[in-house]
């Protein structure tokens, strides 16, 4: 068994006190491969940025939960050699059984999501509850993130067509009963690249889709409802028109991608927004520059060559993020 303090490793309380205090919101990057993780740990030091490296339930399938949770140690070390020691959180991305959530807590993650989104409310409260109880017991305090209200859209193994928002007047009962320390929310962001139907979108002079804004009246009444608690938004990248264009310059096809404007995020962050989960642009940005090298040069067949200017762009997308973005640079 492995307390998470003996890796080097935070859990999200103070980060999140902070955050909502300063008006700003924690980046939380998931990560499957080595140059991932670089990425994000040269970004997050660059740019002096708490951090929650992420680990979903595609990650540990494809790259190990042990090998991750090893990666993460050595994150903490790398920052240091790097010259800043920034505060880092392994967090469980939508842990969807109490047995999972427990098993990360044992081998040393610092902060758990149980998704009990897809059940009825009861089940919900009753799943986060038994969680949060484990995990608060611990000598190490783990953090617990619960989550209320549907999210459309793919990420990984979590799926679902049809998307409902929050409802403000369940938070509180929630966060009473189950003594969650943050709450994912659901206001119109969605999981994956194509974040809208065409439909939903309306179409700038250039034929590029402009989605739905966030619903930030059901945020003000669920702040309302539960001042200063944190709140999470999952499903939040921006899919940046720079690199769709890219991907398909060279062969790809992403037909009808759509993200979340990056200034609905800024001002997400400004509330109490305190974690922000951005994904599925660094998949964009690695594809990109991929697809760039192998159409540029036919011939390369290391893999550093590629792998390198993917983690190369990565990280200038991440310091991005931080800067302009989340608010999070200099808050370290
Ligand atoms: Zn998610």
């Amino acid at each position: 068994m492995t307390s998470y303090s003996d890796l080097g490793l935070v859990n999200t309380k103070d980060m999140f006190a902070k955050a909502i205090k300063g008006g700003y919101a924690i980046p939380a990057y998931n990560f499957n491969n080595m140059e991932q993780m670089q990425a994000i740990v040269q970004a997050c030091v660059e740019t002096k940025s708490p951090v929650i490296l992420q680990v979903s339930s595609g990650a540990r399938k494809y790259a190990n939960q042990t090998l991750l949770r090893f990666m993460a140690q050595g994150a903490v070390q790398y920052a240091r050699e790097l010259g800043y020691d920034i505060p880092i959180v392994l967090h469980l991305d939508h842990g969807d059984s109490f047995e999972l959530c427990k098993d990360c807590i044992e081998t040393g993650f610092s902060s758990v999501m149980i998704d009990g989104s897809h059940l009825p409310y009861e089940e919900n409260v009753a799943l986060t509850k038994k969680v949060c109880e484990f995990a608060h017991s611990r000598k190490d305090y783990v953090t617990v993130e619960g989550e209320l209200g549907v999210l459309a859209g793919v990420e990984d193994d979590v799926s679902s067509e049809h998307s409902h928002y929050t409802q403000p007047e369940e938070v509180e009962d929630f966060v009473k009963k189950t003594g969650a320390d943050s709450l994912a929310i659901s206001i119109g962001t969605s999981h994956g690249r194509t974040k809208f139907k065409p439909e939903q979108c309306t179409r700038d002079a250039n034929g590029i889709l402009i989605p739905p804004p966030l619903r930030f009246d059901i945020l003000e009444e669920i702040e309302k409802r539960i001042p200063g608690f944190p709140i999470v938004l999952h499903g939040s990248s921006s899919v940046p028109i720079e690199y769709v264009k890219m991907i398909e310059k060279y062969g790809g096809v992403l037909k009808d991608s759509v993200g979340i404007p990056e200034e609905q995020l800024r001002k997400a962050a400004k509330s109490a927004v305190c974690k922000i989960n951005i994904d599925s642009d660094g998949r964009l940005a690695m594809t990109a520059l991929i697809r760039k090298v192998f159409a540029e040069k036919p011939d390369e067949f290391d893999p550093r060559k590629y792998l390198g200017p993917a983690r190369d762009e990565l990280k200038k997308m991440y310091m991005h993020k931080n800067i302009n973005v989340l608010g999070s640079a200099d808050r370290a």
